[in-house]
């Protein structure tokens, strides 16, 4: 196996290019990290239970407070300089990548605070698209760093509702809080046990490298895509099994109540339903696993969630299923899809030793299948969100 690159120094890289771009030096720069979802998918918005944790692969803005109501805003992926006016923000104003930060900055001057204009240079590390939320990864660490130079004085809860609101009412994306909460409340070594009802975190410990393991992920590089109808239609049928249920969210809803639930749902919305309720309790085992045995015990949980998700949710794909696949007959202890869905990465818990072999095996079966390459790297878990300069 070839020296795998040296890590990328976003910070530098967003310091740079924020004096190219704006000169001088900012007021500081935040760093807030992507994240990979252990376990519990789609339980998020029927307030359920999920276990995320920070990745070590970041976005880093660098940030200076302005004396008008201009923003301007560059990302060293391109596109040059986007110019804003702090009172006029609009989803439609605000062209790509731009929606993210200027969404936070709406969301956090409705939270009353007292927002300056400001100039920022983004650089990230987190894989565009591949679902380790790199959107996430931008709102969270612009949240971080406008909350701060407005002397806003809103925690990491805080944060979780604004990026959140931020998604929902300016991005235009119905999404939960599982994303935000691993990035901004997140610790190296941990899991983040996250309760959707009340927004609760538990942090679990999950040294996979101290157990003889990794965490690989495989960037499938299938297209996936919040906004499109696949996510809105699986929200929508869980919305419909819990009104028909008559919960409040299928949060409320128990494996034992699924034989009664067979016979008042049709059959797609009952097996959607199933995958939620089935999910949350394999979030519950897997921290009771982890607790009691530790991380090599939890990869019959993980193959036991991709099942569901392929299955029930039908929210794989061929690609995710043949790395969970190649993964687990190169000697994966476990793997499953992570993230919204429809593309995206796998995860596959692995022995050290094994790593150099699951990487083959995943990488040779692409190429049989005439899939185009996946991109392969390890993580662990991280630090959230914080200024680093
Ligand atoms: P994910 O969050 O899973 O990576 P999304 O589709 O939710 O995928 O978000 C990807 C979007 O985030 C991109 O289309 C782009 O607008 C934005 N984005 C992510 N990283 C960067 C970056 N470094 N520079 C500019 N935009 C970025
Ligand atoms: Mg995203």
């Amino acid at each position: 196996m070839s020296a795998p690159p040296p890590p990328r120094d976003a910070a530098a890289a967003a310091l740079r290019a924020f004096s190219e771009a704006f000169g001088g030096t900012p007021d500081g720069v935040w760093r807030a990290p992507g994240r990979v979802n252990l376990i519990g998918e789609h339980t998020d918005y029927n307030e359920g239970f999920a276990l995320p944790f920070a990745i070590d692969l970041a976005a880093h803005v660098a940030v200076r407070a302005r004396a008008d109501r201009c923003v301007r805003l560059l990302s060293t992926h391109g596109g040059g300089v986007v110019e804003l006016d702090l009172d006029s923000l609009s989803p439609d104003g605000a062209p790509g990548w731009a929606v993210y930060p200027a969404g936070v900055a709406w969301a956090v001057a409705e939270r009353g605070a007292d927002l300056p204009g400001f100039d920022l240079a983004l650089d990230s590390t987190v894989p565009v698209g591949s679902g380790l939320s790199s959107s996430h990864a931008i709102e969270c660490a612009v949240a971080t760093a406008l909350s701060e130079l407005a002397a806003a004085d809103l925690g990491p809860e805080d944060l979780v509702l604004v990026t959140q609101r931020a998604e929902n009412a300016f991005v235009g994306a119905p999404t939960g809080i599982l994303d935000q909460s691993a990035s901004l409340r997140g610790t190296a070594g941990h899991a983040v046990f996250l309760d959707c009802r009340d927004q609760r975190i538990e942090l679990i410990p999950f040294d996979a490298d101290a157990a003889g393991l990794a965490v690989l992920v495989v960037d499938t590089k299938v297209a996936h895509s919040h906004a499109g109808g696949g996510y809105a239609e699986r929200r929508a049928a869980c919305e419909l099994g819990a009104e028909v249920l008559g919960v409040a969210a299928l949060r409320d809803v128990s494996s034992d109540d699924l034989a009664e639930a067979r016979a008042l749902l049709d059959p797609v919305t009952f097996r959607r339903v199933r995958h939620v309720v089935t999910e949350d309790e394999r979030v519950l085992a897997t921290v009771d696993v982890l607790r009691s045995e530790g991380p090599a015990a939890i990869g019959p949980l993980l193959d036991a969630s991709h099942a569901s998700m392929r299955d029930d949710f039908e929210i794989s794909c061929p690609e995710l299923d043949l790395a969970v696949e190649a993964a687990r007959s190169a000697g994966a202890l476990g793997a499953r899809m992570t993230g919204g869905g429809f593309g995206g990465s796998a995860i596959a818990l692995i022995p050290r030793a094994a790593e150099a072999a699951v990487r083959d095996a995943v990488s040779a079966a692409f190429g049989r299948a005439g899939f185009g390459a996946p991109d392969l790297f390890t993580v662990v878990p991280a630090g959230g969100a914080r200024r680093v300069l």
